[in-house]
C-alpha cells in the first residue's frame, strides 16, 4: 500500500514551534516515501476552539510551503461516521453510560476501572459513554521512541468515548478518520504517545487497520515546558516563515540549505538530505 501520512491540528490557536515540527516531520516522511501528505482539521471540540484558527492554521501551513495533496478534512463534517462507530461499539457492549461525577472519579484516583458505572443512573441527565477496557497490555514499536506498552485498565481505565454534551472524544474520531483516510503512518508529537495504545485497542474493536506510529520528541520552551497553543507568545509568524522553518528542521536533525530564501526551496533541499531513519532531535534548541 502506498504511504499516506497526515498532520491533524486542533483549531485551538495558532501553530507553535512544536506543531510546526510535527507538520514538517510528517511532510518529510510522506514526501520521502513518495506518498501523500494530508491535513485533517480536528474541530470536534467547540468549547476549546479559537474562532478563525482553523483558517489561520491552513494559511500558515501554506506560508511554510506545506500544502496538502487532497482537500482538508474537517472532523466537524464527519459526525455521522463517529455515530456509526459508536453504534458499533454499543452493539458489541464495549461502551457503557456513566453518570459518575468528577468528585466520585477523583475518589477513585481519577481513573475509572470498574467496566460499569458505579453511580446511580439518572434518567434526567445525559451520561458520558466510556469504553469498557480489558485488563490487557497493548504493545507496539514506535518508529522514534522504540518499544512501548501500556496496561490499559491500570494506566488509563475506562476512557470517555462520548462526552455528556454529546461530543465525541479525540480518541474515537482520530481512529475512525485515520482508517477512513487510509493513513499508513501517523507522525505526531510525543505528547500523544500515551493515547496510542487506546487508539490501537479501538482499531481492534472496530476492525480497523493499525498504522505505524512515529512520535517526535516535544519542542520545549527555554524553561523545559511543553509549548501550548493557548500561549500566544509561542506562536510562529507565517509572515516570516524562514527562521521558524529552519528551527523546525534543526530540531528534526535535518540539514538545512543556508542559501534557500523561500520555504518551498528550503523544504525541497531538506528532502534531498532527509534520512527517515535519522529523525534526530535537539530538544534544547530554544524556540523562535
Ligand atoms: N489534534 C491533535 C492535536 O492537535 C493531534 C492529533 C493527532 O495527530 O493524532 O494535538
Amino acid at each position: 500500500m502506498s504511504y499516506r501520512g497526515r498532520f491533524a491540528p486542533s483549531p485551538t490557536g495558532m501553530l507553535h514551534a512544536g506543531s510546526l515540527a510535527a507538520a514538517v516531520g510528517s511532510w518529510l516522511r510522506a514526501r520521502h516515501a513518495g506518498g501523500c501528505w494530508l491535513v485533517r482539521m480536528e474541530d470536534i471540540d467547540p468549547p476549546r476552539e479559537v474562532a478563525g484558527s482553523a483558517a489561520a492554521i491552513i494559511a500558515a501551513l501554506a506560508a511554510f510551503g506545506l500544502v496538502a495533496d487532497e482537500p482538508v478534512i474537517y472532523q466537524s463534517s464527519r459526525i455521522a461516521a463517529y455515530d456509526a462507530a459508536f453504534a458499533q461499539l454499543r452493539r458489541a457492549n464495549m461502551v457503557f453510560p456513566c453518570w459518575c461525577s468528577r468528585s466520585e472519579l477523583a475518589a477513585g484516583g481519577g481513573i475509572h476501572r470498574d467496566g460499569r458505572c458505579t453511580a446511580r443512573p439518572d434518567p434526567g441527565r445525559a451520561p458520558a459513554w466510556r469504553a469498557r477496557v480489558p485488563d490487557e497490555t497493548i504493545a507496539f514499536v514506535d518508529g522514534w521512541q522504540g518499544p512501548q506498552q501500556q496496561r490499559l485498565r491500570d494506566d488509563v481505565g475506562d476512557f470517555v468515548i462520548r462526552r455528556v454534551e454529546g461530543l465525541y472524544s479525540y480518541q474515537l474520531a482520530c481512529v475512525v478518520d485515520d482508517a477512513w483516510q487510509g493513513i499508513t503512518e501517523v507522525v505526531r508529537g510525543s505528547d500523544l504517545l500515551d493515547s496510542t495504545p487506546r487508539q490501537i485497542w479501538l482499531q481492534q474493536c472496530l476492525g480497523l487497520p493499525t498504522p505505524r506510529y512515529v512520535h517526535l520528541p516535544l519542542v520545549l520552551d527555554s524553561e523545559g515546558r511543553k509549548l501550548s497553543k493557548s500561549e500566544r507568545s509561542q506562536e510562529i509568524d507565517p509572515a516570516h516563515p524562514m527562521p521558524a522553518l529552519r528551527q523546525a528542521l534543526a530540531f528534526l536533525g535535518v540539514p538545512a540549505d543556508e542559501k534557500a530564501v523561500r520555504p518551498s526551496a528550503l523544504l525541497d533541499a531538506a528532502l534531498a538530505h532527509f534520512d527517515p531513519n535519522n529523525l534526530t532531535h535537539c530538544s534544547d534548541i530554544p524556540t523562535p
